[in-house]
C-alpha cells in the first residue's frame, strides 16, 4: 500500500524501520498507527470538501486513547458510542460541545454521563425522550438532544447497511414528527437530525445519492421541529480500498454535492452546520498489523505460515466481522518487502480454529520463522473490534509513532 514506504526491504512507519520498532514495543504482535498519515488524511479531506462541512470523528473505528487525542485536534468534534467511549473523548480535551452520542441501546447511566457532560444525544427512540425528560427535571440541567432518523430509503452498495427498512438504529422517519413533538413538550432542546445510511461505501454516486436524500429528508422533518435545525449530521460511510481492484474513494462529485447543498441548507436551514461523521475513512489506512512468523509448515503441498498473531486481535482481516466471502486484506512481510511475492502461501494464526486465517494462498514473499507478517489497512475494526480472550493468547500492543 503506498501510504507506507520501503527502505531497504523494510517497511517504515512514522520514520522508523519495522524490525526497530518491533525491539522498541518489546513484542509481537501489535498495531501501529502513524500519526502523519492521520494527520495527512484529515488535511486532503478538508481541501477537498467545501470550506464549511464539518468533519467529525467516529471513534468506535480506533478508540485506542492517543488516536483519540491525536484526531480531537485535527477534527471538528468527536461521535461516540458508549459511556466509555465518551470519558476517552472528554478526557482528549475535545469541546463537549462538539461531542455527539448516538447508539441503540443507551443504558439511564450513560444519558445521565451525557447530560451532565452537556454533549448531544442522537435520540433513537421514545424511551430515551422520557428518561431524558426525567433527568431534566431531577438536575434542571439542559439537554441537548439531536434525532436519529432511521430513513424511509437504503445506501446503495453499502458495505454495511445501516438505515432504510426495519432498523434498530433511529427512529422511522414517520414516526418522526410524533417525536418531536415529545421532545418539544419535555423541554429538551432540539439541535437538529442525524442520518447514517451505512458504512463502507467506495461508489461515490451511491453516497452523494444518500447525502441528497438525507438532506431532503431532514428539510420534510425540519417542518415539525420544535425550534431551528443547528445541527445535521449527513453521515459519511466513506470506504477505504481493502481487496484487490478496489480504488480509493474520488471525493470530486461528494464534495459538488456537498457543496450544493450547504448552499441551499444556508437559505432553507440557516442556522445549520453540517457535518458529516466518519471512522473508518480517517484511520483505516493510517494503522497496520503486525505479527511474526513462528513456523512454516508444508502440508500435502500448500505452505502454512504459522503466525504469532490472528483473528483474536484482527477478527476483520480473518474476514470473520461481517464479511459475506472472505477476501485478503493487503499483506506483505514487512522485513522483506522488497522480495519478489513469488509463493501462495495461507498465513494462519495461533488459535485451534480454521476461522483463524490472516491471508489464504497469498502470493508473498519467501518467508521463515522470525520473518514479520504486515497486514495493510488495520486502522479501524481492528484491536478493539476483535476477542482478544479467545484462547487466552497474548493481548495486542497498540502503539502510535
Ligand atoms: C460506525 C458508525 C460510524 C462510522 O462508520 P465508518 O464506516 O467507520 O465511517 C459513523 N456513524 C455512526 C452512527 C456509526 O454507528
Amino acid at each position: 500500500m503506498d501510504q507506507f514506504q520501503s527502505e531497504g526491504g523494510e517497511l517504515m512507519v512514522g520514520g522508523i524501520p519495522l524490525r526497530r520498532l518491533a525491539e522498541r514495543i518489546g513484542q509481537t504482535p501489535f498495531y501501529a498507527y502513524d500519526r502523519e498519515l492521520l494527520t495527512r488524511r484529515v488535511a486532503e479531506l478538508r481541501a477537498a470538501l467545501p470550506a464549511g462541512i464539518k468533519i467529525h470523528y467516529a471513534m468506535k473505528a480506533n478508540p485506542m486513547p492517543a488516536v483519540v487525542d491525536h484526531m480531537a485536534r485535527l477534527v471538528d468534534g468527536i461521535d461516540v458510542a458508549s459511556g466509555r467511549e465518551l470519558k476517552v473523548a472528554l478526557d482528549s480535551g475535545a469541546n463537549p460541545h462538539e461531542i455527539s452520542f448516538a447508539g441503540p441501546g443507551k443504558r439511564h447511566e450513560e444519558l445521565r454521563q451525557a447530560v451532565a457532560a452537556g454533549i448531544l444525544i442522537n435520540i433513537e427512540s421514545f424511551r430515551e425522550v422520557s428518561e431524558l425528560a426525567a433527568i431534566r427535571q431531577a438536575t434542571g440541567w439542559p439537554v441537548r438532544v439531536a434525532v436519529r432518523v432511521n430513513p424511509d430509503f437504503e445506501l446503495k452498495s453499502s458495505g454495511m447497511k445501516m438505515g432504510g427498512g426495519p432498523k434498530q438504529f433511529g427512529v422511522d422517519a414517520e414516526q418522526v414528527p410524533a417525536l418531536l413533538a415529545e421532545i418539544g413538550q419535555a423541554g429538551l432542546a432540539f439541535e437538529g437530525f442525524h442520518l447514517f445510511a451505512g458504512s463502507q461505501n467506495l461508489r461515490p454516486e451511491a453516497i452523494v445519492e444518500a447525502q441528497r436524500k438525507c438532506f431532503d429528508l431532514a428539510l420534510r422533518l425540519a417542518e415539525s421541529a420544535p425550534s431551528a435545525v443547528k445541527f445535521l449530521n449527513l453521515g459519511g460511510g466513506f470506504g477505504i480500498p481493502y481487496f484487490p481492484g478496489e480504488q480509493r474513494l474520488d471525493l470530486s462529485s461528494i464534495s459538488a454535492n456537498l457543496a450544493a447543498i450547504a448552499t441551499e441548507a444556508r437559505e432553507k436551514l440557516p442556522e445549520a452546520e453540517i457535518v458529516i461523521e466518519l471512522g473508518r475513512y480517517l484511520v483505516g489506512e493510517a494503522g497496520i498489523y503486525v505479527c511474526k512468523i513462528l513456523d512454516r509448515k508444508v502440508s500435502r503441498g500448500h505452505t502454512f505460515l504459522v503466525a504469532d498473531g490472528g483473528l483474536h486481535h484482527h477478527l476483520s482481516a480473518s474476514g470473520n466481522f461481517g464479511q459475506v466471502i472472505r477476501k485478503n486484506y493487503p499483506v506483505t512481510i514487512g522485513d522483506r518487502s522488497d522480495a519478489p511475492a513469488g509463493e501462495a502461501v495461507s498465513v494462519v494464526g495461533p488459535l485451534c480454529t480454521p476461522l483463524d486465517i490472516l491471508a489464504d494462498r497469498m502470493a508473498l514473499p519467501e518467508a521463515h520463522p522470525g520473518n514479520l507478517v504486515v497486514i495493510f489497512q488495520s486502522g479501524a475494526y481492528g484491536a478493539s473490534a476483535s476477542p482478544q480472550a479467545f484462547l487466552d493468547q497474548p493481548r495486542v500492543v497498540e502503539v502510535l509513532v
